[in-house]
């Protein structure tokens, strides 16, 4: 599957974008078309390191088979003797974890934007059996226009350092995952609940000091919604559906786009630049 059409030759390579685990990502522009993209490359080296080839691999496969407006494009991807780049569709709008960061809270119209469009792009990938299990603000990247993105499939899950609580976090993690037990596509459907409540208010719903404590909220879902600025009953009602431990009665994808408050508020576009 590496394009061997493609080479580094063929791009202009621009400024530097931000730092991974195993390398670089760099603003690069193709250089017959004029188009840009984000080039990310890869040390062989630091894949050696943590035996990562195969997994690698998997993952590229996946994210270059997915094509749908709210999952980040992989054009392509080539190798020389020591990286691999990946040509991948650039995200101008940045990292959505900073943007979270800096609101302290998305509106609900944001919020609900996201979702809706998150919601449709799990739609597609599980109709193609493509289960993410790991979505989290750090894999979410907006465009220009200001759509949300899912970036990451998994393959980066170890790579993130971003937030330090983070590292290994199990904030987003289903029951059935963080109790090891067997789990299917509606893993996703639990994280929405999460993001859709972290979205509103800052902060995952079960965050503790401690992951012990994390996880037994998780388990038990002591779900609790603050009372430090007005979130709609609607809001909450969404929530309330995705947080279910009995993961068949979770709201299904097709539900949440139907629910109240996502008719209501999501903007049909998926752009947001409120
Ligand atoms: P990563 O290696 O995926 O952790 O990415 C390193 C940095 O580059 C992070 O700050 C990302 O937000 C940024 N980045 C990665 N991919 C893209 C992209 N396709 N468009 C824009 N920024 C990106």
């Amino acid at each position: 599957m590496p394009n061997e059409e493609w080479s580094l030759a063929d791009f202009e390579i621009g400024r530097f974008i931000g730092d991974g685990k195993f390398g670089k990502v760099y603003l690069a522009r193709e250089k017959e078309s004029g188009f840009v993209v984000a080039l990310k490359i890869i040390y062989k080296q630091k894949l050696d390191k943590y035996r990562f080839h195969a997994y690698l691999r998997r993952e590229i496969e996946i994210q270059h088979s997915l094509n749908h407006p709210n999952v980040l494009r992989l054009f392509a991807w080539f190798h020389d003797e020591t990286r691999i780049f990946l040509v991948l569709e650039y995200a101008a709008g940045g990292e959505l974890y900073k943007l979270l960061k800096s609101l302290d809270h998305f509106s609900e119209k944001r919020a609900a934007t996201y979702i809706a469009s998150l919601a449709k792009a799990l739609a597609y990938c599980h109709d193609k059996h493509v289960i993410h299990r790991d979505i989290k603000p750090e894999n979410l990247l907006l465009d220009v226009m200001g759509r949300i993105k899912i970036a990451d499939f998994g393959w980066a899950v170890q790579s993130n350092a971003k937030r330090q609580t983070m590292c290994g976090t199990i904030d987003y993690l289903a029951p059935e995952m963080v109790e090891k037990r067997e789990h299917d596509h509606a893993v996703d459907n639990w994280t929405l609940g999460i993001l859709c409540y972290e979205f509103l208010y800052g902060v995952p719903p079960f965050e503790a000091d401690d992951q012990y404590d994390t996880f037994r909220r998780i388990i038990k879902v002591d779900l609790v919604f603050p009372t430090s600025h007005y979130v709609s009953s609607e809001a909450k009602d969404l929530i309330s559906h995705l947080l279910v431990k009995d993961s068949s009665k979770r709201l299904s994808l097709q539900k949440i786009l139907e629910h109240p408050w996502i008719v209501r508020n999501a903007d049909p576009s998926g752009c947001c630049n409120e």
